[in-house]
């Protein structure tokens, strides 16, 4: 699981991703992640996340999105 800085999880904020959906560049839009906790947004690109985390990623953003 990504964790922000300050430690607390982070989750990929949807709403982003039906915004690229619908642009049609959902496959090459940097992502945008939020610290439960905290709040603070964090940008990544998809290859450091897929780096980190596997293909799971992506996966699972295409079955919530
Ligand atoms: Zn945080």
């Amino acid at each position: 699981m990504m964790t922000c800085r300050c430690g607390g999880p982070l989750r990929l904020d949807l709403g982003h991703i039906s915004e690229a959906q619908r642009f049609n560049c959902l496959t090459t839009a940097r992502l945008l992640w939020k610290c439960c906790l905290c709040g603070r947004s964090l940008w990544l690109e998809q290859a450091a996340v897929a780096s980190r985390s596997g293909s799971v990623t992506l996966a699972e953003t295409k079955a919530v999105a």
